[in-house]
This record gives C-alpha cells, structure tokens and sequence, in this order.
C-alpha cells in the first residue's frame, strides 16, 4: 500500500520513516510538511534518529499538507500538531482516504476508535458506524504516556476492576517534538508541567478502557488523576501507577497477569507486534528509560516495581514506554496493521 506520513519532518514525522521503510506491507509515497514544502527530504529535515536517513527517502520532495498532495495514496498516517490535525483529518475522513493519527485533534470524536491496538482492537468496528455515515475509514491511537498506563492497565482492570487510578509521569525530551523545550531550561532540572497532558491522561484512559456497544463507545467509569513532568532524558517516559481496585488484589496473580498478556496483534502475527506487550522486571531498580525503552524493539513496555498499596485492594507499579515508537509512530503502524487484517482498509 502507498502511504504518506503528514509531519513527516517532526519527532514523531521521523520515526514514522525509519518504521516505515521497509515495511512489508507500507511504502512511502508521500511526505507533507509546512516549512519543508518543495525542499527534498534529506535537506528539510533535522534527522534525530539513531540509524542512518534511507536514501531513496531523503530525495522525496515534502508536499504541502492538503488534499491534492494525497490523491493515489492509500493510507495516510498522522503526524500533525493537532492545531492542523483539526483542519485537515476531518477533510481526509470525508474524502474517504484510509487515515491512521497520532494527533489529539480526533480522539475523542464520538465516531472515531482510540486504539492501543492490544487493549481494545474490538472498538474498531465503530469504523462501520463511519461507513455508514459515509466518512472514513479513520482511527487513533492515544497521547503516549496514556499508552504507557493504560497498557498494563488492562490486564488488570479484567481481573480486579479499576477504581481509581493516581499517575505520575517522568516525560521524555522527544515527547515535546524537536527542537523542544530549550536545553537552558530542562538541563540540571524538571519542569512540572506540560500543557493539556493531565487532561488528556485522564479523559483518554476512560474511553480506551470503555465498552463499545454497538453504536458508540460508553466510557470506563474509574476516577483517574495525573501529574506530569518533563524531565531530560531523551526518549522513553516513566510512569508510576496507584490502582486502586473493586477486588482484593494478590501481587503474584497481578504479575502473572501482566507478563502472560497477549492479544488480538499478537495472534495474529501483525508485523510491528511485539511478542509480550508487557515485560516484567523483578530488579528493584527498573525499568529505567535508557535500559528498558528498546524492549520489544521499542513496542513492549516493562513494568517494575510491583507491590501492594496501603490497602488490600491497592496496586503500585511503575511502566515505561519508548514514546515515538509505542507511543506514537510504532503504534499508529501497527494500528494500520490491525485495521488492514481486519478488512477495514
Ligand atoms: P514536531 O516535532 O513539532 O513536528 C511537527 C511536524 O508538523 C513537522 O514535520 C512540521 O513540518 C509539521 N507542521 C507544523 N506546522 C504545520 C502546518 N501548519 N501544516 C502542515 N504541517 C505542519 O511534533 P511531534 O512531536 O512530531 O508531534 C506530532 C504530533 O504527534 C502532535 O500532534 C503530537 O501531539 C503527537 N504525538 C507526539 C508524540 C511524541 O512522543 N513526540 C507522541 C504521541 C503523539 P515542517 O518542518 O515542514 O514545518
């Protein structure tokens, strides 16, 4: 399938290339920008990634981000600031071109799925209730460090029910895009806040971990709090949890729970599957982002940590995740895998 990468000169924009190519499935056609249009690739873009810019990539000239750019492709993946997301994505699911985003600008529309492709591959089948209404086929994946908790969430909220849940998130560097927050500010310090993130934590993890019935998703109905800090370390955020459940929690049980977890991606053999979407660490000491964002090769996060709470019915446990490629692009990819497999696009 011919694929263009909207924001393709981004942090997010980036990794999407590196995934992308040779991809057995996706071949990059089109790469959109705004500050980049008419220049070739490998001259546009300030390329942060460990392995080398493709070459055959670097010669694409970046298109401007409109309709005509996408005529001939066959699936479009987002990487827009949502600003932009917000014009253009409704334009693309009304242009009926298969449409895969990262940006916020759509989650929470009640036609379109927020899928961790692991946690609630059934919710895409309200692409029929867009069908019917004769928009898309489109779907996101949520705001990265959501994925980072509600991943290992899920295994858990089958087994014991979630209550409550209190986060706290340790946010890497990428996740702001590039160049992002200036060295002067993060280096030798943290920054306590990160705009619209604690909101997007808490109304997200209610809708991914919803019920779908039918007709629209019915949100989870657990109380969620979150605080989140950017702190400088490249890539890779941490994330502790407080769970709070409706039953009696056994530790061992939980970690059994969350090291056995397999779903839909993994049955089905989907190329950017990781085997174990969750790995479990016994160490005291991790996960920790330089050691552990690569597992799964970027795709699994690595729970650790876990303990009981205060009461019987209480979890604690940190997660981390590698935020481009679980959070973000690696995720968006093995959405459009999903989607692909189960005949939406
Ligand atoms: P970024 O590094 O700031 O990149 C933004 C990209 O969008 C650039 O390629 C830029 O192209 C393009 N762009 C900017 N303004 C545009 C416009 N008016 N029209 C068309 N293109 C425009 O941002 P990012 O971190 O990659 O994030 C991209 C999206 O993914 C955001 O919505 C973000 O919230 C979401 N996301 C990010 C992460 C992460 O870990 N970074 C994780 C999950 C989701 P030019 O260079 O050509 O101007």
């Amino acid at each position: 399938m011919k694929v263009a990468v909207l924001g393709a000169t981004g942090a997010v924009g980036q990794r999407f290339v590196q995934m992308l190519h040779k991809h057995p499935w996706f071949e990059i056609s089109v790469l959109t920008g705004k500050a980049s249009v008419g220049k070739k690739y490998g001259e546009a873009v300030n390329w942060r990634i460990e392995s080398p810019l493709p070459e055959d990539v670097a010669e694409i000239e970046v298109q401007p981000t409109d309709l005509s750019s996408l005529k001939g492709v066959d699936l479009i993946f987002s990487a827009l600031p949502s600003s932009e997301a917000k014009v253009i994505e409704p334009e693309i699911m009304k242009a009926n071109i298969p449409l895969v985003s990262n940006a916020s600008a759509l989650r929470m529309e009640p036609l379109v799925p927020l899928i961790i492709p692991d946690v609630n591959p059934d919710h895409l089948a309200l692409i029929e209730v867009q069908r019917a209404e004769g928009l898309g086929p489109a779907a996101t994946d949520p705001n990265c460090t959501t994925t980072m908790a509600v991943l290992p969430m899920k295994p858990l909220h089958d087994k014991y029910r979630v209550r409550k849940v209190n986060v706290c998130s340790y946010q890497a560097l990428s996740g702001a895009g590039y160049p992002g927050v200036p060295s002067y500010d993060i280096v030798d310090n943290l920054i306590p806040y990160i705009p619209s993130e604690e909101e997007k934590l808490v109304r997200e993890s209610r809708k991914l971990l919803g019920k779908f019935n039918g007709e629209t998703v019915e949100m989870a109905n657990f109380q969620v709090q979150a605080t989140c800090v950017r702190v400088p370390v490249l890539d890779g955020h941490l994330v502790a949890l407080h769970l709070e459940f409706d039953e009696e929690v056994d530790v061992d049980e939980a970690k059994r729970a969350l090291s056995n977890y397999v779903s839909e991606p993994q049955r089905m053999g989907l190329p950017t599957a990781p085997e174990r979407p969750i790995v479990v660490r016994e160490e005291p000491n991790r996960p920790q982002p330089r050691y552990d964002r690569w597992a799964g090769e970027g795709m699994s996060v690595t729970v650790g940590r876990v303990r009981k709470g205060s009461s019987k019915d209480s979890l604690l446990l940190l997660t981390l995740g590698h935020n481009t490629v679980r959070g973000a692009a690696g995720q968006a990819i093995l959405l459009a895998e999903l989607m692909r497999a189960k005949g939406y696009i």
